[in-house]
């Protein structure tokens, strides 16, 4: 009878298939202890180990995808190859792992509730109830699934967003309950991340916000199986003794992470704590191989000792939320370990720079970049420091919208095309030199219509692009923008001396503009940010920052003779 039971099961059989194994990260107590950078912490100790790794986020709000959020709520939305609008989370992945994710990497309740909808209207589950369990917690674990049944992977480790006990997070926190129920106890680990407080007033570190955390996890059916906790001070042996026995979790699943001064020395200091080892053996594998981190390593060298410094204008309108600029910003340490130069960001708010105050607020700095952005505030600030990075040699980036203003200010400033603009921000400009391109007049609706993800570009020969990208003559990058350079200007450009130096062949889109009499003057329309890596920095940010520092020694020079 058992026997007949066991082969006509199919969840018990799935139990004895099961090849890729699943680690899940849930947070409790507050948001923001930084899930993704634990996540992506294991999962470089994992693939240092040789362990094909790859990385999920979950997010229970209802939007389908990041992209109609305004930075302030979310922070930066990260775009992947394929042109997925992603939580920038999957950006953390890619910059520590070097591997690529996608669409099936990040998956918001809003997608799962669409396509069960649609699922019900196309007839699938006729008869039947739809409701949140079963259907929409099998849709999870589909998901969840759907890149393990890859066979790419032996490991996938999938965050889930938001903090256990939090209405929105339930479906998700059962699927997880589900599977490991079907797929068993070392396909299918869970490791909670939570705080430990330390009240100053009794000099104390607290555990008992883990505990409360660790059992609102057990009453939806889930025993954490590690617990990570984030804390200001060291966390005593007595202390993880307590979390141990209280929170039923073995001692040596017992995880301290200490505040650190860069999210680049995480995965080092997990290893430290023996997360990885403690992961491994609970998930059966083996551990025998330590992990290489040689390559990781040189890079921290690289990080932790500049030998001189320079300071960056990072010019855009969300400057109040670092996390809006979360890849500019992380590409900017990678370009800097690499040029052992350490990057100081400023932080300027395009919409207070005017007339009477860009010369002060532009004084110092030894390269501009113009952000990335959406709609017309704080537009004419960058105009501005475009204006002054031009005039006064200074080098220069333009990323997406900073790209666009500087094809703006040069045809102001440089062709006198009075009011030029982009028809984004001013649609009745006499000189739209920015426009929506023909297939983008018809789109009325907003999420995932912009022209997004990889696309090709041709680099013109003996360009200075061509010699940032070390002499390739193609290349692909990550787009995310609806508008394009007019075509229609680009003789009158050229001859004036800006010119295009990288072209979509296919589509005859103006994707590099650059000013071959300037020092270093480059406007990109697409993203190089959202491709570094520590593994591999990108090449604008390289030699941006290459020649920021050149700049910078040049006018120390000029100053001492
Ligand atoms: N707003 C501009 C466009 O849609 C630029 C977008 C961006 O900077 N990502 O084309």
């Amino acid at each position: 009878m058992k026997m007949q039971f066991v082969s006509l099961n199919p969840v018990t059989k799935n139990r004895k298939m099961s090849a890729t194994k699943y680690v899940f990260v849930t947070g409790g107590v507050t948001s923001s202890l930084g899930k993704g950078i634990i996540a992506a912490s294991l999962a470089k100790l994992l693939q240092a180990r040789g362990y094909k790794t790859t990385i999920q986020k979950l997010d229970p709000y209802i939007n389908v995808d990041p992209g109609t959020l305004n930075p302030y709520e979310h922070g930066e939305c990260y775009v992947t190859d394929d042109g997925a609008e992603t939580d920038l989370d999957l950006g953390h992945y890619e910059r520590f792992l070097n591997v690529n994710t996608s669409q099936a990497n990040n998956v918001t309740t809003g997608r799962i509730y669409q396509s069960v909808i649609e699922k019900e209207r196309r007839g699938e589950f006729l008869g039947k109830t739809v409701q949140v369990i079963p259907h929409i917690t099998n849709e999870i674990k589909e998901r969840i699934q759907l890149l393990g049944n890859t066979g790419e992977y032996d490991i996938i480790i999938t965050e889930i967003g938001g903090t256990v006990g939090d209405i929105e997070s339930l479906p998700y926190i059962e699927s997880v309950r589900q599977l490991k129920w079907e797929l068993g106890d070392n396909n299918v680990i869970v490791i909670h991340l939570t705080l430990v407080p330390y009240l100053s007033a009794a000099g104390e570190l607290k555990t008992k916000p883990t505990q409360h955390s660790v059992k609102t996890l057990m009453e939806s059916g889930i025993q954490a199986d590690i617990l990570v906790c984030r804390t200001e001070h060291e966390i005593s042996d007595e202390i993880k003794d307590k979390l141990a026995l209280f929170c039923n979790v073995k001692r040596e699943a017992v995880i301290q992470s200490i505040d650190a001064s860069t999210i680049y020395d995480v995965p080092i200091m997990m290893q430290e704590e023996g997360l990885d080892t403690v992961a491994l053996k609970k998930l059966a594998l083996p551990d025998t191989t330590p992990p290489d981190l040689t390559q990781w390593n040189e890079f921290l060298e690289r990080h932790k000792n500049p030998k001189s410094e320079v300071t960056v204008g990072l010019i855009g309108k969300y400057v109040e939320l670092q996390d809006s600029y979360k890849s500019i910003l992380e590409s900017f340490i990678h370009a800097g370990a690499i040029n052992e130069v350490k990057v100081n960001v400023r932080s300027i708010h395009s919409e207070y720079i005017n007339e009477s105050n860009f010369e002060q607020k532009m004084k110092g700095l030894d390269g501009i970049l113009v952000a990335p952005g959406f709609g017309e505030r704080g537009i004419e600030g960058k105009v501005m420091a475009v204006q002054y990075a031009r005039e006064k040699g200074i080098p220069f980036l333009g990323v997406c919208l900073g790209m666009q203003i500087a094809v703006i200010e040069f045809a102001r400033n440089v062709l006198g095309l009075e009011n030029a603009n982009s028809t984004e921000m001013a649609e009745d400009t006499p000189h739209p030199v920015i426009d929506l391109m023909e297939e983008q007049k018809n789109i009325t609706n907003k999420g995932g219509t912009m022209r997004l993800g990889a696309w090709d570009c041709e680099l013109k020969k003996g360009s200075l692009v061509q010699k940032v990208y070390h002499g390739k003559t193609a290349i692909s990058e990550r787009h995310r923008h609806r508008y394009e350079f007019n075509n229609d200007y680009k003789d009158q450009f050229a001859k004036a001396g800006l010119i295009a130096s990288g072209i979509n062949t296919a589509t005859n889109l103006v994707e590099i503009v650059e000013i071959p009499g300037h020092p270093w003057f480059i406007g990109v329309q697409y993203h190089p940010e959202y491709k570094s890596t520590v593994a591999s920095p990108h090449p604008i940010f390289v030699g941006f920052i290459k020649a920021v520092l050149a700049h910078k020694k040049q006018q120390t020079n000029a100053s001492l003779a």
